[in-house]
């Protein structure tokens, strides 16, 4: 499926955007580079959206993303910028908790379940399919709540009963069928293998956080982008929605209400992001990338993020980490969460901690989004000069929304798909 929605007229050069979260910039700067003027309305008081790094006294705190996955769009842009990525650091241990104790995911009862089932045959895949339902008969329900769940739930914050399916796995094509989860595998192989070579690759960020990344193209956009901006909205030559798709569906009530009907059923994942900077080091996550939590374990957080062993340039002297929750956090349940993980820590221990509270943080990959999405693509196939593009239809992670954002300015009309 596409990865923006509706298209825009290239005959007339100028392109309106509603807001100026990655989304916007990155397709304004994309447009920009094609030759277009554009003209970004943001309706708060600065740009970047969920982008947001904030320099404390104890260091960086990264309030939304902590890292771009680079692709190779990804870092042709970052060349265009002149920015110098800092690559996050190599062979860091990623961690599940398993019986209340960070461990490597390779565990031995779900490497034999997996190689016992690995010849059978898959579910057919299907537009109500979720992920769980396709992997069940592989690795049982028990695994899929314990491993699988919290390994998509560090990207995606959703649980693998709740995923849909194509939409996660959308390199294997719309009307893919298996034979075996062999040859799932091996096709998932070879859609990494065909990926191009990079120089470099893996997570980066930048001297002064991600902040530095949306500040460049702020810099580059400085005279198209209008902030605070509270006008009515218009569809006045070509207009291009970048907000959420709840706001999106306000901005589209009166003007189009099929359009922001099929937005409004969107539904989003409330998030909360705790940074700790602790006097010591959590000993059981010493060179670990950070650990996922399963739920139902005691814990308010569903992951920790292990900020310094990943990006140490950007962490000073302090140790810090990150603790994600599905639920607005207090310092006394973060300093639970830090006790459960280290019994030895104390209040004493931290130096600061900042909550960051998003209400409607990410959009949930389910099966609604995806009927939405094939719905606004339906009803949108006629705009001439409208377009709706997030992360709800390119795709969450950052790296998506360069790859599907470049495409699109360059072939508004007919523009090749992220995959
Ligand atoms: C805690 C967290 C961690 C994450 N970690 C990563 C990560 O490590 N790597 C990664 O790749 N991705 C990560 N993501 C996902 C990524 O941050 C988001 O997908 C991306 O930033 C969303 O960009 P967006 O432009 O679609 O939306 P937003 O960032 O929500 O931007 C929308 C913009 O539209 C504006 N707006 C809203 N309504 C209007 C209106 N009526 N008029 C004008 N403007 C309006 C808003 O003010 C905002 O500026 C993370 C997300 C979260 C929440």
């Amino acid at each position: 499926m596409k990865r923006i929605i509706g298209k825009i007229n290239p005959e007339s050069r100028h392109v309106n955007i509603w807001g100026a979260g990655f989304s916007g910039l990155i397709l304004g700067y994309f447009l920009k580079d094609q030759g277009y003027s554009v003209t970004i309305y943001e309706k708060s008081n600065k740009v970047g959206g969920k982008i947001q790094t904030k320099r404390t006294g104890a260091g960086l705190v990264e309030k939304g993303p902590n890292a771009l996955f680079l692709n190779q769009d990804g870092l042709e842009l970052l060349k265009e910028l002149k920015l110098e990525p800092i690559p996050a650091s190599k062979k860091l241990r990623r961690l599940l908790m398993i019986n209340g104790k960070p461990k490597g995911p390779f565990q031995f009862g779900l490497f034999t379940k997996m190689a016992t089932n690995i010849f059978k045959k898959p579910p057919l895949v299907s537009d109500g399919l979720t992920v769980a339902d396709f992997f069940r008969p592989l690795m049982g329900q028990e695994n899929i709540k314990h491993y699988l769940s919290p390994a998509l739930g560090g990207l995606y914050a959703t649980p693998a009963d709740n995923l849909h399916f194509k939409s996660i796995f959308s390199q294997v094509g719309n009307k893919a069928q298996f034979n075996s989860y062999w040859t799932f595998i091996k096709m998932m192989l070879k859609h990494q293998k065909d990926q191009p070579k990079l120089e470099l690759s893996g997570s980066v960020s930048f001297e002064g956080g991600m902040q530095t990344l949306i500040n460049r193209l702020a810099e580059i956009m400085k005279n198209d982008i209008k902030l605070n901006y509270k006008e009515p909205f218009r569809i006045k030559g070509n207009t291009i929605i970048c907000a959420d798709a709840i706001n999106a569906s306000e901005l589209l009530k009166d003007l189009r209400p099929d359009l922001s009907s099929a937005l409004g059923r969107i539904q989003y994942r409330q998030l909360c992001s705790a940074t700790v900077f602790l006097k010591r080091e959590i000993k059981s996550l010493h060179k670990a990338f950070g650990v996922l939590i399963p739920l139902e374990n005691g814990y308010s957080s569903i992951g920790v993020i292990n900020n310094k062993a990943i990006f140490p340039t950007n962490n000073g002297n302090v140790s810090s980490y990150t603790f994600i929750s599905s639920k607005l956090v207090s310092d006394k349940e973060v300093l639970q969460d830090l006790q459960l993980l280290s019994s030895d820590i104390t209040k004493e221990d931290i130096q600061h901690i900042e909550i960051t509270n998003w209400e409607k943080a990410l959009p949930i990959y389910d099966l609604q989004l995806f009927l939405s999405v094939k719905k606004l693509h339906q009803l949108a196939y006629k705009e001439e000069n409208l377009a709706i593009f997030g992360n709800y239809v390119a795709g969450i992670s950052l790296r998506e929304m360069i790859t599907a954002a470049k495409a699109f300015s360059i072939h508004p009309l007919d523009y090749t798909s992220a995959e």
